[in-house]
């Protein structure tokens, strides 16, 4: 029976949704400054660049510009806090967890204000910003906030003589290096491991997207996260961004980004003190539907990997593979959805869609679309700009791509999706296989067997089948091939943060007591 003001499971009874968040006012942007040592610090050459806002186009703020002599500073605050003796390093491995969660706790707190900023900086619609950013960042901070006091070594049995165990000590001074597409998940993604192992860390925000990181300067500062444990150096690529890379004061570097950068990268660690590199790169992930998948179901969740954050996502499903015999009903749920997509205003929450980062990057996607049309893929839906100014592309489908095409073989990182046909299982597999990425992929299909051969056949990090982009912190993301090295999230993020001592105690029987 149901009580009062429950239903019949027990849940309270809700006949009006809740109200839609709702963006807030933010009439100045407070933090501009590099954060080092928990304080604002200016450019050293008393340089700044801008920041925009892609939907309108209009200057957000100024922001101080780090260069390779901020870095040196940042570099040397960290080694300061992370050096034997050091707060940080003395601190009992159950406060920094409390730490984290702290941090965790005042993102919730001030989540509409940072996913208003994350709106206003990527253009990305503001719901997404709130629910999915935002969400995503917060629940990571809470599952490394929960590792920091279980991240321990094992005992090995040797001879009767010896006593021989391991103990994970921080890496030191962690580099990372983010892109713009998740500023503040990218930011987390980086920050909590590094943190909950005990490292310090310097990190760079795209130089599109600064403001979320600095915000949360000022939150771990207010958490309690001693001084110079975090340091946040908003600058360029090949001046910040390469300082880093190859700093002999940084024990390890992890980047997220192109696949070029990421080589220059690994470059500049092997040519400096060879700091290890962990790398995300990028993906041309294939999503194969088969003839006995969920019709509907695939439609959504492959049109959901294509547009998804203006397709700006190195997992984009970007190839997308349907069996021949559903071909044409797949090609036409998915142009009627593609049409129903909501575009424009990022800040509006009814807005699904809203611009491109930039113009150089809007001017690529629409350049990648003609060369579609040329080399004879079929438009079938968008394929233009909605509005120059604010940047935005209506979302694109094409039919008919072939495996050679440019649209095939290059990352589009923009709401274009590409539909293929296929005969066979062997087929498609071979066929999804032939790229040099391998970061995602997807599969389509009830039979569970099927599902079960082809995600063991792909070659990519992370397979998902019946749904996409479905990221959780407690599974490691990461990928194969060309589109990177090592893992982040998860307990398999832990080994790319610490290093693994081993103790060999040689035991003295003559030892009488
Ligand atoms: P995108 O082309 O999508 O902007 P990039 O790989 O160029 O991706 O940028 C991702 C991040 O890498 C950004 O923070 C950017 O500033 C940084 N970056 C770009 N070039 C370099 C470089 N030469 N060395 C180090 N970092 C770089």
């Amino acid at each position: 029976m149901a009580q009062n003001g429950t239903t019949e499971n027990g849940l309270p009874q809700s006949p009006i949704p809740p109200p839609l968040p709702q963006p807030c006012k933010i009439s100045e942007i407070k933090y501009t400054k590099i954060f080092i040592n928990n304080e604002w610090h200016s450019s050293l050459k008393g340089k700044t660049f801008p920041t925009f806002n892609p939907a309108t186009g209009v200057k957000i703020c100024e922001i101080e510009e780090a260069d390779k002599a901020d870095i040196d500073k940042a570099v040397e605050a960290a080694k300061a806090a992370g050096k034997r003796g050091s707060s940080w390093r003395r601190m009992d491995v159950s406060s920094r967890g409390r730490l984290l969660h702290k941090l965790a706790d005042l993102m919730e707190r001030d989540r509409s204000l940072l996913a208003t900023m994350e709106t206003m900086d990527t253009g990305k619609p503001f719901l997404q910003s709130f629910f999915v950013d935002l969400d995503g960042s917060i629940k990571t901070l809470r599952y490394y906030a929960g590792w920091a006091d279980k991240v321990h070594g094992k005992t090995m049995p040797v001879d009767d003589n010896f006593m021989c165990f391991t103990k994970h000590e921080p890496v030191g001074v962690c580099g990372a290096i983010i892109p713009w597409n998740f500023p503040l998940l990218m930011f987390v993604w980086k920050v909590a491991p590094a943190l909950c192992c005990g490292n310090t860390v310097v990190i760079k925000p795209a130089e599109q997207t600064p403001l979320t990181a600095l915000y949360t300067g000022a939150l771990l500062k207010e958490a309690g996260f001693p001084p110079g444990v975090v340091n946040i150096v908003p600058g360029f690529g090949p001046t910040a961004g390469a300082a880093i890379a190859s700093h002999m004061g940084i024990d390890k570097v992890a980047f997220t980004g192109s696949m070029e950068v990421g080589q220059l990268i690994k470059e500049a660690a092997a040519k400096s003190n060879l700091k290890r590199v962990t790398l995300e790169l990028g993906g041309k992930n294939p999503c194969i539907v088969f003839a006995d998948a969920d019709l509907p179901l695939a439609v959504q969740e492959a049109q959901k990997g294509a547009f998804y954050n203006q397709g700006q996502c190195c997992t984009a499903a970007s190839r997308v593979f349907v069996e021949e015999s559903i071909y044409d009903d797949f090609l036409r749920l998915s142009i009627e959805s593609a049409k129903k997509i909501t575009v424009g205003d990022p800040m509006d929450p009814c807005t699904s869609h809203g611009p491109q980062i930039d113009r150089q990057q809007f001017d690529t996607i629409l350049e990648l679309v003609e060369s579609g049309k040329k080399e004879g893929a079929r438009l079938e839906c968008g394929g233009y700009a909605v509005q120059d100014k604010a940047l935005i592309i209506q979302p694109t489908i094409f039919s008919d791509v072939k495996d050679h095409m440019r649209l095939a073989t290059e990352e589009i990182f923009g709401p274009v999706q590409c539909i293929m046909k296929f005969k066979s299982q062997e087929e498609v597999i071979e066929r999804a296989n032939n790229t040099h990425y391998g970061l995602a992929a997807a599969v389509f299909t009830r039979s569970v067997e099927r599902a079960m051969r082809v995600s063991s056949e792909l070659e990519a990090g992370t397979v998902w089948v019946n749904c996409y982009n479905a990221l959780h912190a407690q599974a490691p993301f990461g990928g194969f091939k060309m589109s990177g090295n090592g893992r982040e999230l998860g307990e398999y993020a832990l080994a790319e943060y610490s290093e693994v001592k081993a103790i060999t105690i040689k035991l003295n029987d003559q030892l009488t007591v």
